[in-house]
């Protein structure tokens, strides 16, 4: 009924170009046809087949919304939020009327502050758990710090309070310190931005406020540490004691902001990045208070623009979405209410999305693969002749205790703490940051849920969560084009199952060798095999280094070293699993390709993608992958690939054996 129109199954010949020879540019190959034909539409920073499958997923989920606000479902239930919430998004008369209400005690509060020790408490208010530094990735908190709560690195049978570095609205540091006219332009734009928000909440004197919360920003951005340099762990395990927090981080006051963000009885912390704490402090001491009022209230207004008179929401997206990604218009609402659903009630949602669009041969099917590609990891990891025995041991012991979550979790999460209330969206949204904070550091110390989901089911993507030593594989990524129990073996495992793949070589990657079969940080590796991985993966990201999306703009091979690792990795052991699976048969041929041909071709449509300027300037700059043509072209690696396609000397893409990264 909302599936899109599917008339074959495996390998999409239409979405090819012919002219273009696959040694030269797989990317353009495999995708170029669909390229030519595709335009980005107007809500959006770029397309591709995951931005299809979320607008998809999108359209099914604002179907169960719907669904939900007509059940009459009884006042408490998970339903009944689900409808009402949304509909307190969808109630723009509602919003107008109120106006600047909603916001009006939270401004009087931060304009009420009187000195730095209440400065210290609002700003512990503000913090919220919206940081995740190894399973979804966000580094990015525009709060003053950010808490994730996790699995501990030191016990990792436990849940661990990890605080994080912020601040920033901008995305990065590289936006405020990058000395260029590009990000000179939007340094420029972003001031004006701040005063435009700060106006039309009621402020006077808006250009001199803006100008200088851009410069407490940017001496902020100065203390932070790069993007490369936090997704290594090595550097993040620094445990600190709430009463050490005065002396290696003099300047905020740390009694009241614990005591303002309800941890107080925490002892414990893990900080990701002590220098940026360190110098963060330090900004609240010697930065005048008004100032640091100024930058409150606007990163309130900015975090919640979105739920208030569209003046604000058009505001926010002129700079956010049209000068930071180049989108020319903003989403539609109910879709951006479905995000907003989504991202409150994500699993009471979840739960009806599973039940309706995942069925159990599709679970049954996918663990097949799963089983197959795991198998193919074993083999290959017995087979390397660099590693040593105890190493193998520990990895093999990693892939027996590995826990792989398919289409959807085991248990769901209670929402009966959560209210959603007839006050409208902004009451809504603000509760439901506090729910989702409380419901965090109440965990703090408890027994940790290796089972437990970080994604939703209705959620198109798929991860790794090496504390847990688990994966999750979302119903909404297992669905065509990435899997089709109707399509052939080869495009099933050249699609997800190299997805598939690529989340289970993270067990053992950079990130993964420092956790053990337990989840615990515990280097399991010699230094033998450890001086050979870092060889041979440095071959990789110089590899990656001499990619250019743009001439004065190269990918970063250090900051997306560990994906890169990954894509090599995925592809090789889903290739293995998809021999395996064949059982020594010939695979089946679909429109004159051989089987090899349809893995690799299937590969290659996984990054079928088309991106506006800005937008993936700011991948470059922010994203731990590469760019999706590179993800494709990565295939380069894989010796399988050249026979398979005829690729020769000469041709762009090709390398000579002994320049082929070859890890696992
Ligand atoms: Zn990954």
């Amino acid at each position: 009924m909302d599936t899109p129109k599917q008339d074959t199954h495996g390998i999409v010949v239409a979405n090819l170009d012919a002219s273009v020879k696959p040694g030269d540019d797989f990317s353009q190959y495999t995708n170029g046809g669909w390229i030519k034909r595709t335009e980005i539409p107007p809500d959006r920073g770029g397309v591709g087949v995951f931005t299809r499958l979320s607008d998809l997923s999108d359209k099914r989920t604002v179907g169960l919304i719907e669904e939900a606000a007509r059940a009459h479902a009884p006042a408490g239930s998970s339903v009944r939020k689900i409808g009402a919430l949304y509909n307190s998004y969808m109630d723009e008369a509602a919003i107008e009327a109120k106006g600047l209400m909603p916001l009006r005690p939270h401004l009087d509060a931060i304009a009420a502050i009187q000195n730095k020790g209440e400065l210290a408490r609002a700003l512990g208010e503000s913090l919220r758990s919206d940081v995740d530094a190894l399973n979804n990735t966000n580094f990015h908190t525009p709060n003053l710090f950010g808490l994730w709560v996790a699995p501990g690195f030191n016990d990792s049978e436990h849940y661990a309070a990890y605080l994080l570095q912020g601040g920033l609205q901008l995305p990065d540091r590289e936006y405020y310190l990058a000395d260029n006219d590009r990000m000179r332009d939007i340094r420029t734009k972003y001031q004006a931005h701040i005063s435009t928000m700060l106006k039309l909440a009621g402020f006077a004197d808006t250009d001199v406020r803006a100008e200088h919360v851009l410069e407490l920003e940017h001496a902020i951005a100065e203390k932070h540490i790069s993007l490369a340099d936090s997704e290594d762990i090595h550097k993040a395990n620094n445990t600190w004691k709430q009463a050490d927090f005065a002396a290696n981080a003099p300047g905020l006051d740390w009694a009241e902001y614990f005591r303002g963000a309800s941890l107080r009885k925490q002892t414990s912390f893990i900080v990701w990045q002590p220098s940026a704490f360190t110098g963060e402090s330090a900004l609240v001491a010697s930065t005048s208070l008004d100032t640091w009022r100024d930058w409150l209230a606007f990163h309130l207004i900015e975090a919640y623009a979105g739920v208030l008179p569209k003046a604000f929401d058009d505001e926010r997206f002129a700079f956010f979405g049209k000068i930071l990604s180049g989108t020319p218009e903003q989403r539609p609402r109910w879709k951006r209410g479905v995000e907003l659903v989504n991202g409150l009630l994500g699993d009471a949602v979840g739960q009806i999305y599973a039940q309706r669009y995942f069925p159990p041969e599709a679970k049954a099917e996918a663990q097949a693969m799963v089983a197959n590609i795991i198998a193919a990891f074993r083999k290959r990891i017995e087979a390397l002749s660099w590693m040593d025995p105890a190493t193998k041991a520990e990895a093999q012991a990693k892939l027996t205790t590995l826990y792989v979550g398919i289409g959807y979790p085991e248990t769901w999460r209670d929402y009966s703490a959560y209210d959603v209330k007839a006050d409208g969206i902004f009451g809504n949204v603000w509760r439901a940051g506090l729910f989702a904070y409380h419901h965090d550091v109440a965990r703090l110390g408890l027994p940790i849920d290796r089972h437990e989901w970080s994604m939703t089911p209705q959620t198109v993507n798929a991860v790794n969560l090496p504390l847990q030593n688990a994966l999750n594989f979302p119903a909404a990524i297992l669905q065509p084009p990435f899997f089709d129990p109707q399509a052939p073996a080869a495009a099933n495992y050249g699609a997800i199952g190299s997805v598939i793949g690529h989340e289970i070589s993270h067990t053992f990657d950079t990130e993964g060798s420092a956790f053990d079969s337990k989840g615990r940080v515990r280097n399991w590796w010699t230094d033998a095999d450890l001086a050979h991985f870092h060889a041979a993966t440095a071959r990789l990201a110089t590899q990656y280094d001499t990619y250019k999306p743009f001439p004065d703009l190269a990918v970063n091979g250090k900051q997306t070293l560990g994906e890169d690792i990954a894509d090599v990795a995925g592809i090789a052991a889903a290739y293995d699993g998809y021999l395996a699976s064949l059982g020594g048969k010939t695979a089946p041929t679909q429109d004159g390709f051989s089987g090899d041909q349809q893995f690799f071709i299937a590969f290659g449509q996984n990054w079928g993608s088309k991106s506006r300027e800005a937008a993936l300037r700011r991948r470059v700059l922010t994203d731990p992958h590469a760019p999706a043509e590179f993800r494709a072209d990565t295939v380069r690696n894989i010796d399988a690939w050249y026979s398979t396609f005829d690729v020769k000397p000469g041709e762009k893409l090709y390398l000579a054996p002994a320049d082929r990264v070859r890890i696992w």
